[in-house]
């Protein structure tokens, strides 16, 4: 009987690794009963236990299986559909970027936190150059397969970094990234490494490659800013002291 108790434990941990549901109902409920009856059958020959009482252990065992595992399924999905709620709450549709909701949120938490505590964060914002020139030329879907691609290059930049680092879509063909504890020292050879990625790459579409280049502005807040706009207008002036400067630069301030 012990036996059984153990394949029983080995087999529900084989279905949690074998299967992609997070509550396969099913199969946890059909290989429990399976076992229970098991485990019973043992019972009934060890202990002499008559068919009728067997059967009613079965049945009893059957329903209070169906229903516990059933409640379980529940909690599950509700637990899965907030989950999906969340993420579309807080990520861009096409990108999968953190979406301007998310900017948002994050941002004012970091400024009270630099406001109380000795925490620092930098920030990058960049946009990308002469995009409607690519959308007029490639269309408008060349133009999203590009977002994409710049979301995944810099994603991957930022993945072989520092994980704590968040990219943002914050609007059409600009993105925001945000250095939490970090000093403009440490943030420049970061910024310059997805600068170059993103200025090296191409992203094919329709027998096309793709070029981009992008313009990009980089700040730290200090304790001195009195406002969120404070810090947020001295990013976006580095963006823009790089685009009146010819485009495909880094300004830091
Ligand atoms: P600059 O170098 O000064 O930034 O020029 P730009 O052409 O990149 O900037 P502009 O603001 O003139 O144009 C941005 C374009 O981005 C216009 C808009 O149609 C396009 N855009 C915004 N969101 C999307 C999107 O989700 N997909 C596509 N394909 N295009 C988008
Ligand atoms: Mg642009
Ligand atoms: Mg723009």
């Amino acid at each position: 009987m012990g036996a059984v108790l153990l394949a029983f434990f080995y087999t529900l941990n084989y279905i949690k690794t074998h299967t992609e549901k997070v509550f396969p109902y099913l199969y946890y409920l059909g290989s429990s009963i399976f076992f229970g009856v098991l485990y019973w059958f043992f019972a009934k020959l060890k202990f002499s236990i008559s068919d009728q009482v067997f059967w009613k252990e079965i049945f009893d065992l059957t329903i209070l299986e169906i229903f516990t595992f059933g409640y379980i399924a529940t909690l599950f999905a509700d637990v899965e559909s907030r989950t999906a709620l969340f993420r579309d709450a807080t990520h861009d549709k096409l990108t999968s970027a953190y979406n301007y909701d998310a900017f948002d949120i994050d941002l004012r938490e970091l400024f009270r936190k630099v406001k109380t505590t000795d925490m620092k964060f930098t920030m990058l914002m960049f946009d990308i150059d002469h995009f409607k020139h690519i959308n007029d030329t490639y269309g408008h879907l060349a133009g999203d397969a590009v977002l994409k691609n710049v979301v995944k290059i810099v994603q991957t930049v930022i993945d072989n970094n520092d994980p704590k680092i968040k990219l943002y879509r914050t609007g059409g063909e600009e993105f925001n990234v945000i250095f939490p504890n970090y000093k403009l020292d440490d943030t420049k050879p970061i910024v310059e490494e997805i600068f170059s990625a993103i200025n090296h790459s191409d992203t094919k579409f329709d027998n096309n490659k793709i070029n981009l280049t992008v313009s990009m502005g980089v700040s730290q807040m200090s304790k001195d800013d009195i406002s969120i706009n404070d810090f947020y207008s001295r990013v976006d002036e580095a963006l823009y002291h790089s685009k009146r400067n010819g485009r495909q630069e880094i300004t830091v301030e």
